[in-house]
């Protein structure tokens, strides 16, 4: 007989995004659903893993991540965002941007601790809190903008907040973080020992012209963050399963104590064509364009539906809602679509733990625009 445990996450199921790509799968829909591109991704980076491998990289490598890697990410950091970061101390290689997530709150979090999370929230961050421990403060982003209620922010600062949970851009909503947002946040933090956890994945997937908010730009909120990067997201390789934490020398020590024992070191060829491949600048700094053209493509489309757009500002995802023409359950009407219309989305309530429902679906916008005209015609008739 298996002995029995008592589940560490008593409420979690399975991620959204399983149960809904597994259903895609199943009934042969478009999947517009988990994030993920489905064009190819660049052929001279696959093409200098290769050539790693049959160079004879391919044992561990050192385990804050491959030295000259740490070396061209700090110089980027500089050359993006005027960032003083030193590859020694403050960048760790990971298996990953939700590994370096949940190492960073490994690392911090002891029982009690409270972290301050805007939901809708990528749907990691809170189980992540809770199993360390932690306990999730939950604020809502304002709807429809999904902007963040500061005032709320400062009335739910305790002695026990440990950390604020910030994301931009923000899956799954789109929206951006401003500079009036920078200002909010420093001045709650100032003179305090809340630490940050700025989850930068879509870091170069901004549209509209508009400048990123990284932590890496303001010295006094990096020495209290640790900001998470994935390189899934910036060279359309979600399968990789590569990222990057870079924090302050006193954090990210304790990071690594963490890292050491969970994971060690990363996949070393694919950090050392990284490690080539980072040198094509057009690479990243062309993304917004690309993705902005995808996402106005989409949106466009969209305007066929009688679905409306709550426009994305960055991310790879642009929600729409519908609850002027149903009041269907989100969860029912993703179901529905994807069984009866043959099209996979992503139900918004699966990022509020309460299951919050305002009848809005989140879209993947980063898919060939073939693939998205497929998408949006089995709409028609809805
Ligand atoms: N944070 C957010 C907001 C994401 O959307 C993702 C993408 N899955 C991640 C973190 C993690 O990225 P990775 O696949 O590198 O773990
Ligand atoms: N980040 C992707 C999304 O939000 C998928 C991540 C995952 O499947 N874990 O859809």
């Amino acid at each position: 007989m298996t002995p029995m445990i008592t589940s560490k996450l008593p409420t979690v199921g399975t991620t959204i995004f399983t149960v809904m790509s597994q259903l895609a799968t199943e009934q042969g829909a478009v999947n517009l659903g988990q994030g993920f591109p489905d064009f190819p991704m660049s052929e001279a980076l696959t093409s200098l893993v290769d050539a790693a491998m049959k160079n004879g990289w391919n044992q561990y490598t050192h385990m804050n991540g491959l030295p000259l890697l740490r070396q061209r990410l700090a110089e980027k950091a500089g050359e993006l965002y005027g960032a003083a970061v030193d590859p020694e101390t403050q960048i760790t290689v990971t298996p990953g941007g939700t590994y370096a997530i949940y190492t960073a709150l490994t690392t911090v979090l002891r029982p009690g601790d409270e972290v301050i999370v805007f939901e809708p929230a990528y749907d990691s961050y809170i189980p992540n809190i809770e199993i360390n421990g932690g306990v999730p403060v939950l604020i809502s982003l304002q709807y429809p903008d999904y902007s963040i209620p500061w005032a709320e922010v400062r009335a739910r600062i305790t002695p026990r907040t440990r950390m604020i949970m910030i994301n931009t851009p923000h899956n799954p909503t789109g929206s951006v973080l401003s500079e009036a947002d920078i200002a909010e946040l420093r001045s709650i933090v100032q003179d305090t020992g809340i630490l940050i956890l700025s989850d930068e994945v879509y870091e170069h997937l901004i549209f509209d012209g508009i400048a990123h908010q990284s932590m890496l730009r303001y010295p006094d909120l990096l020495e209290r963050s640790f900001v998470c990067y994935s390189f899934g997201k910036t060279y359309h390789c979600t399968g990789w399963k590569l990222g990057y934490c870079i924090s302050s020398p006193t954090l990210m020590k304790e990071f690594r104590k963490v890292h050491q024992f969970n994971c060690f070191s990363c996949d070393t060829p694919k950090q050392v064509a990284i490690a080539e491949y980072i040198s094509n600048k057009e690479a990243y700094l062309g993304l917004p364009a690309f993705l902005q053209q995808k996402r106005d493509f989409f949106r466009e489309l969209m305007k066929a539906t009688p679905f409306r757009c709550i426009p994305s500002h960055g991310s790879y995802f642009e929600c729409y809602s519908y609850g002027h023409f149903s009041d269907e359950a989100d969860k029912d009407l993703a179901i529905r679509l994807t069984k009866e219309y043959g099209i996979a989305t992503i139900p918004m309530s699966a990022f509020y733990k309460h299951g919050e429902d305002n009848k809005v679906l989140r879209f993947c916008f980063a898919k060939k625009e073939e693939t998205l005209k497929k998408a949006v015609e089995k709409l028609s008739g809805l």
